[in-house]
Order: structure tokens, then sequence, then C-alpha cells
């Protein structure tokens, strides 16, 4: 199958290797001349601009950073210059509105688009693990079912256009809320003298049990090895966290939804962010809810 591939960044370069592993013709494209000579060492084709990659492609495939990066690249490069037969999907995590708007477009020049947001983060892509939230039409999900297999263990049907971003979004204000209270959980169990080892085999097959502990315990050598122990670099960056806290915000805005316990989490990872730590794992935010804990090994 002749895919295009748009966006090759952190996620969009695995996703992209493990379609043309699995044999597909993939015309990739990136502004990014590093990501895109990257792609192509990984067997993808390379496209000079996004119209070059579409235009004889049977699916289009878009891995950007943020709604507007998508609104732009399907108004100037894809619509019009990719076959009105074309299978549009977009893996990006962006705004519901915005999604819904690209797709209304799409189907307005006869052309079926899904949302198809991912969670799984980089060792997801790279391995083809990721868990595909889809929005969109039945036909847009089964056609695309077949190629998102390719890069994921599970693909999973959410309801109509937008449904894939809005899973995605309350799937994370919960991972961020999660992750704040697991955090101020380790912090006064340390300040009452419990040991930290303890409290995890305790509370891990108890009902505080989340992914934010067993996954990502916040703790250095507490738990499986997770990014705390080391430094807090790789895993899931505490930008990215605050950037789909930001999104579901807004939505939730947008239909007078109460979030308080998303709202607290968007505003701490806001501070925290601002404190140097975009690019730390999530769980780093420890760090700033319980600022005098010894250094591991002290
Ligand atoms: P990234 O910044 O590493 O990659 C985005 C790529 O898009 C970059 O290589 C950039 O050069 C390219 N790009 C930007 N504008 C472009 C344009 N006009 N034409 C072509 N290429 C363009 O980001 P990422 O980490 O790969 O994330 C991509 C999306 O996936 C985001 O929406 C993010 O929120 C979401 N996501 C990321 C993770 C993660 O762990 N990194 C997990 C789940 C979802």
């Amino acid at each position: 199958m002749k895919i295009a591939f748009i966006g090759l960044g952190n996620m969009g370069s695995g996703m992209s290797a493990n379609l043309a592993r699995a044999g597909h013709d993939v015309a990739a494209f990136d502004i990014s001349e590093d990501a895109l000579a990257h792609a192509v060492q990984a067997g993808c084709r390379r496209a000079a601009s996004t119209a070059e990659a579409v235009v004889d492609a049977e699916v289009v495939i878009t891995m950007l950073p943020t709604g507007k990066h998508v609104a732009a690249v399907f108004a100037a490069d894809v619509f019009g210059k990719a076959p009105l037969s074309a299978l549009l999907i977009d893996c990006s995590t962006i705004d519901v509105a915005t999604a819904q708007a690209v797709q209304a477009d799409a189907a307005a020049r006869g052309m079926v688009m899904i949302d198809a947001p991912v969670s799984g983060g980089i060792s997801g892509a790279n391995n083809a693990t990721l868990t595909f939230m889809v929005g969109g039409s039945d036909d847009g999900f089964d056609r695309a079912r077949p190629i998102l297999e390719k890069m994921g263990k599970t693909v999973v049907h959410a309801g109509g256009s937008g449904a894939g971003q809005t899973a995605k979004i309350c799937n994370n204000m919960l991972l961020g809320a999660t992750m704040v209270a697991t955090c101020e959980a380790f912090a006064m169990a340390r300040r009452l003298g419990l040991d930290l080892q303890t409290f995890y085999d305790i509370s891990s097959v108890s009902s505080g049990q989340s992914w934010s502990m067993t996954t990502h315990c916040p703790v250095p050598g507490v738990g499986p090895n997770s990014p705390a122990n080391n430094d807090y670099q790789g895993g899931f960056a505490t930008g990215l966290m605050l950037k789909d806290l930001k999104l579901a915000m807004e939505a939730a805005q947008s239909v007078n939804a109460a979030v308080p316990m998303g709202a607290t989490a968007e505003s701490l990872f806001q501070v925290f962010a601002n404190g140097g730590n975009a690019g730390r794992d999530f769980s780093a935010i420890i760090k700033m809810l319980d600022p005098d804990r010894p250094k591991p090994g002290s």
C-alpha cells in the first residue's frame, strides 16, 4: 500500500519505520532534514514536500505537534493534492474542535478522515505496541484498522469525529491527576516515617494503585524500573503532560465540565514546567511536591 507519512519526530520516526518494515511503500516528509534522513535510513522513501508525498497516496498519516500544524498541513498540502480516494489519518494529539473541523473539511471534499491519537509513548511507537483511539466513521475505522495494527497492539473505535481525541485527553487528564496524587502520597508516607518500598508494596496491590504508581513510580529505587531511576530522563515529558492537560481544560470549558482535579494538575505541571523541567519525565514533579526529599542513597 502507498502511504504518505508526514511528521517524523519522536513518535513518527518509529511508526513510519514499522510501516516500511511491514512492506508498505512509505513516502515520508518532515521539515527537519535530520528527521527525514533518519526515516529514509529506516526504509521510507524521501519526499521533497508534503504535497509530493501525498500525490499518489492511498493513505495519508500525520504525526505533528499541535492542532495548528495539522490544520495548516491539511489545508495547504493535503487537500487538493492527495487523491480523493486516499484515507486520511491524523495520529497527533490535538484539540477536539480542530480535529472535527479538519474532518468536516475532508468530508466536504468527499474524503474519509479519522482522528487516531495514540498512547504508549516513544517505546510504543518504536516497538509497534501503541494503543490507537479512533474517532470517525465505521468505514474509516475499518479501512484504517489493518494499517494501525502494523504500528500498535490495540485499536479501539471510540466513536464519531473527534472521539479519539476526546478519549485521549480524558485519559491523560486522569494520568496527570493520578501522578500528582501518587507523589503526594509518597511524600506524606515519607514524612510519617513509612518505608517507601513498603508503602509501594502495599499500595500497588491496594485501592490506591494506578499506572502512575506501577509504571512511572516517582521515587527512585522503588517499584519496577522507571524514569525516576534514571534521574527522570526519558519517559513521558512534563511538557507533553502539560500540553494534554491544557487541551483537557479547553475541552472541559467548552462543555462546562467540572474538573477540579484536572485543573489542579494543570496548574501544578505549569509551575513545574516553568521551572525548567519541561523535558523531564512527568513523575519528576515529586521534586516540587516534596522538595526536601533526601537524595537516593543518602
Ligand atoms: P516531535 O516534535 O518529536 O515530532 C513532530 C515532527 O513534526 C517534528 O519532526 C517536526 O519537524 C515535524 N513537523 C512540524 N511541522 C511540520 C510540517 N509543517 N510539515 C512536516 N513536518 C512537520 O513530536 P512527537 O513527540 O513525535 O509527538 C507528535 C504528536 O504525538 C504530538 O501531538 C504529541 O502530543 C503526540 N504524542 C506524543 C507522545 C510522546 O511520548 N512523544 C505520546 C503520545 C502522543
